[in-house]
């Protein structure tokens, strides 16, 4: 995703938090730093951000077929897949529409991500939630008063060491960009066609199409901060109003927990950021089947409508809008499980 979508999904879990109810508390501290923490949802992306790594190669999960295809740990059956991601996600009904499906062979093979030991999305955003709790119960006064109760510690915090409710802002909308970008099917296929954001390859002008739905609002030149005054004069709770006209539909139904496991155990971010990364591998597989684009060719120069043009193709809205639309449902469940976390560490 780009500058434009990844704000704008910050944003947007923000108000479908609020508009279902949902982490009540949580909504409080987000929404009035919503404008301030913007460079958030997109500084992964930024040369800084990411040091010997180059283009993305810090938060990817890129997947293709395993060596050894029967290797049974790589593979998940289209129905535990399904189970693992609940009926409330985009990309479950798409899976299951009888339109698009993928070959039962698809389902039988090993599928692996190998990005580089502590580079790939579910990594990234797993440790951002471990840490960002933490920080949450190391707040200052503003974090302090919203998350209720006290903890052991915090006696032993002088108040320089406290987390202030800016930062932690900054760091949920941080978190909002490594599992918006697990529900990029470009981003999680290997293939070379798919590239990536700043390179040849179909992910970079993908990306300016689901910026297209987002629409201008939310370019950083609107909405970044100069020192402590944001441009433009603009709050978090108009970034949060406005983050609500772009055309993507959500049900007005609480946020879900993360999901469970086959022996329904509840998962922890990582567990659900590889099942979201498979889903959009799929996805993927569907939009660009291997039978017209192999996973092992290295053609880099295919055309958005090489893909989308083709008969039969899956409509480019459709696909765009679901992504989207788990974008900003799973940044809202994964926030979410951080505040139940933390809640119930506070006595
Ligand atoms: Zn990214």
């Amino acid at each position: 995703m780009n500058r434009p979508a990844h704000t704008w999904i910050a944003a947007r879990a923000v108000a479908l938090l609020e508009d279902t109810g949902s982490a009540k508390g949580l909504v409080d501290l987000l929404k009035p730093h919503s404008c301030s923490a913007t460079v958030g949802s997109w500084l992964p992306d930024m040369g800084g951000a990411r040091p010997g790594s180059g283009f993305i190669g810090n938060h990817i999960f890129k997947i293709e077929p395993w060596s050894d295809s029967k290797d049974k740990h790589y593979i998940t059956p289209k129905d535990k897949l399904l189970k693992r991601l609940g009926n409330y996600r985009a990309v479950s009904g798409f899976l299951k529409d009888p339109a698009y499906q993928l070959p039962a062979s698809w389902w039988e093979v090993a599928y692996k991500g190998d990005a580089a030991p502590g580079r790939h999305i579910p990594n990234r955003a797993m440790a951002v939630c471990t840490m960002l709790k933490d920080l949450i119960l190391m707040g200052d006064k503003e974090v302090d008063g919203i998350f209720p109760g006290t903890i052991d510690f915090t006696p032993y915090l002088v108040s320089k060491v406290r987390t202030r409710a800016e930062a932690v802002a900054t760091y949920f909308f941080m978190l909002s960009h490594f599992v918006a970008d697990g529900c990029v099917p470009a981003h999680c296929d290997a293939r070379k066609m798919m590239g990536s954001s700043n390179t040849k390859g179909l992910h970079g002008k993908w990306e300016d199409r689901i910026a297209k739905i987002v629409g201008g609002y939310f370019e950083d030149a609107n909405l970044i901060c100069q020192g402590t005054v944001p441009k433009e004069k603009q709050t978090g709770f108009q970034v949060v109003k406005q983050s609500r006209q772009v055309p993507v539909v959500f049900k007005n139904e609480p946020v879900p927990s993360l999901g469970k496991d086959d022996k329904g155990k509840d998962n922890d971010v990582w567990m659900e950021m590889v099942n979201v990364c498979r889903a959009s591998f799929a996805i993927a597989s569907i939009v660009a089947p291997k039978e017209e684009f192999p996973y092992e060719n290295t053609k880099v120069n295919v055309s958005i409508d090489d893909v989308f043009a083709r008969p039969n193709a899956v409509p480019a809205d459709v696909v765009d809008k679901m992504s989207l639309h788990d974008a900003v449902l799973n940044t809202a469940i994964v926030w979410q499980s951080i505040w139940n976390d933390v809640i119930q560490r506070k006595k």
